[in-house]
């Protein structure tokens, strides 16, 4: 089965993390990018469509400009991210072309994919470059990208690029070997994990929150992004990417690194958008009958079941439906502002009108925009 996933994923998302392409002293790593463009080229000619998520800007920036130390405004990382782009991507167009393959540059906000027409608009451009036999390398777009609106990290952007553009395998690149029983660095007794089938809080918790220099997330957001991928049928092998071959050895199938399982049952592209893609701009705690309902009845939330709003939203934002423990275990899009809904809340849905003075619609939130986490 773990080779199966491997062989038979014909588009993969390649991550590959900051420390793998640049060094603050040296700037880029070219014998990296030279190689990894090699394995690459390997894995298009073995037939796969190729999608990178790079990371590299900021740490490129600080070489280039001469930066004594990591930027910690975010201006400056910012400043530091545009100069080291231009320089990343030039090295990707170089290398891949010694290797008879063209790149393109994509880069991307949180804004564009929680935008449903940018999401399917950025789908489109992505896969023409695919069908054109070209390679996207995406970043987020460092620049415009202020605290509330990133993706935060490039692991979970490129979980985000896999749903994007559907693909069959999520590669992470990173600086360990895999997922470890304990930190690798810190215990020389600690083993490698080769499968992992579900995600579970132990693994979560295992993944701890080891972090190299250079990187922004560690084991931990490289667990949450295959745990996003995995919900919607895709795997994700994390594999050390400064061990030449593991990389082009997908093509037959790799006992390398940790393979994570997708979840059989597949969240279809427009729930897995709410759920993982969207962010809530105001929570519902609703009542037990409520949270039964949605969680095993596949009915929609009406104003009935609602015992508190907070936040300030309108109608078409995301929300989060938490249950009387304060767990998080749905997320839609709702049909009323939070302003209506603190009038309607607990209310049953045949006086919807008495109260409001007209009756749009019975559901807060209809099935079809709902998501179950
Ligand atoms: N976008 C950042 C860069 O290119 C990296 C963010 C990350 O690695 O998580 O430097």
């Amino acid at each position: 089965m773990r080779n199966l996933l491997l062989t038979s994923a014909k588009r993969i998302v390649v991550k590959i993390g900051s420390s793998l392409v640049a060094s603050r002293k040296l700037g880029l790593r070219i014998d990296q990018l030279e190689r990894l463009s090699k394995e690459i080229a390997e894995l298009k000619a073995g037939n796969r469509e190729v999608v990178i998520v790079s990371s590299g800007a900021i740490v490129a920036g600080i070489e280039k400009l001469g930066l004594k130390t990591y930027p910690q405004s975010l201006p400056l990382k910012q400043a530091a991210a545009a100069a080291g782009q231009s320089h990343l991507i030039h090295a990707y167009e170089k290398c891949f072309k010694e290797n008879g393959q063209k790149v393109a540059q994509v880069l991307l906000t949180h804004q564009d994919l929680a935008d449903r027409k940018r999401f399917l608009n950025a789908r489109y451009t992505l896969t023409t470059l695919m069908q054109l036999g070209v390679i996207p390398v995406i970043n987020e777009n460092d620049t415009v990208s202020v605290e509330e609106i990133r993706f935060g990290d490039n692991d979970a952007l490129a979980g985000q690029v896999a749903h994007l553009v559907d693909a069959d395998l999520l590669v992470i690149l990173s600086d360990v070997d895999g997922l470890f029983t304990e930190d690798p660095r810190q215990n020389s007794s600690a083993k490698l994990i080769p499968e992992v089938q579900d995600i579970t809080p132990e693994i979560e918790q295992r993944a701890g929150l080891s972090r190299t220099q250079d990187s922004t997330g560690g084991m931990a957001t490289k667990i949450q992004a295959a745990k996003q991928v995995a919900e919607f049928g895709v795997p994700t092998l994390i594999i050390n990417g400064e061990t030449p071959g593991l990389l082009s050895g997908i093509l037959a199938g790799t006992g390398a690194g940790t393979l994570f399982h997708p979840q059989s049952r597949r969240l279809p592209s427009r729930k897995h958008w709410i759920a993982y893609t969207l962010r809530p701009k105001g929570h519902l705690l609703l009542d037990d009958g409520a949270v039964e309902a949605l969680m095993f009845r596949g009915k929609s939330l009406l104003p009935s079941g609602i015992l508190e709003v907070k936040g300030d939203f309108l109608p078409g934002d995301p929300v989060a439906c938490t249950d009387l423990q304060g767990k998080e275990f749905a997320k839609g899009l709702v049909n009323y502002s939070s302003h209506t809904l603190l009038k309607i809340k607990g209310q049953k849905t045949s006086d919807i009108k008495r109260v409001l003075g007209s009756h749009e619609y019975e559901e807060v939130i209809h099935r079809d925009n709902l998501a179950l986490l």
